[in-house]
């Protein structure tokens, strides 16, 4: 087994971060560990997985799945499944179980996951939690899953949440302050107009927070001890969290290939 340093640059993917970074991870010579496998990314809302699924996503190549963009897509494009979400997503609610399983399940059907794939805002139930789980085992036997906790306190992520702006199009996530886009009000990728999410009004959004402290929460006690959890400091910077993931993962990742 020989020590290796393996370098990427981050810059390109984490806006904002324009140095490189190096991890220093024990490898085996011919080693690949440029999968991430399955990762999940835990979180109340508003402490930023979607920003964070986006640049893991790029940074390895695999697909970002997120129920919440997957939901909103068929609301847009008046789906059946979109018009039983919609209600349910402007009270600040949850969509059933049954409803998400099949959704994700479909998703995971399709062959960009097979590398992995990064998934934000699912599970949020205990009850989606053991669904992922035995779904796994019967079809990524060989895959284990990855559980990255971002934590924040709520007072910070209502402030920040009052900032969030989304674009309609690609959904790329902004924060006019610690995230803001290079065109005041406009998406740094397509020029589009960016947008405050409906449910992210004062009133939705409490509703929302109590619905993770309720449904969610209990999801950090499951998955401990279950399968690798890194833990991570949600109100650094996006690139500092990037960095603290990413390398956690890959370290994971050596570790069990060893
Ligand atoms: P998000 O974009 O992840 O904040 O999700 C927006 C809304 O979609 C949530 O407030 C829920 O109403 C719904 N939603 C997204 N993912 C799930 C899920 N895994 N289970 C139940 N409802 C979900």
């Amino acid at each position: 087994m020989g020590m290796s340093g393996t370098r990427i640059q981050v810059g390109e993917f984490a806006p904002g971060l324009t140095k490189s970074i190096d991890f220093s991870i024990s490898i085996k010579p011919g080693q690949q560990i440029s999968r991430p496998g399955p990762v999940l990314l835990l979180g109340a809302p508003g402490v930023g997985k979607g920003t964070q699924a986006d640049t893991l996503a790029t940074l390895w190549g695999v697909p970002k799945i997120s129920t919440g963009d997957i939901l909103r897509e068929n609301v847009a494009n008046r789906t059946e499944l979109g018009a039983q979400a919609d209600r349910v997503m402007k009270l600040g609610g949850l969509v059933p179980d049954e409803m998400m399983t099949g959704m994700v399940a479909d998703r995971l059907r399709a062959p960009d996951t097979l590398a992995g794939f990064i998934l934000d805002g699912f599970p949020r139930t205990v009850g989606q939690a053991q669904w992922l789980d035995q779904h796994l085992e019967v079809h990524r036997a060989d895959a284990r899953l990855a559980v990255v906790s971002m934590y924040m306190e709520p007072r910070r992520i209502v402030e920040r949440v009052v900032h969030r702006r989304i674009c309609p199009l690609c959904k790329t996530a902004y924060n006019t302050q610690s995230l803001p886009p290079k065109r005041l009000g406009r998406c740094d990728k397509d020029g589009a107009e960016l947008i405050q999410r409906s449910d992210d009004s004062p009133e939705v959004f409490a509703k929302r927070l109590g619905v993770f402290k309720q449904e969610t929460e209990p999801l950090l006690e499951y998955y401990h001890g279950h399968s690798l959890f890194i833990e991570v400091d949600a109100a650094k910077s996006p690139a500092s969290v990037s960095i603290e993931i990413a390398s956690g993962l890959m370290n994971f990742r050596a570790r069990l290939a060893q």
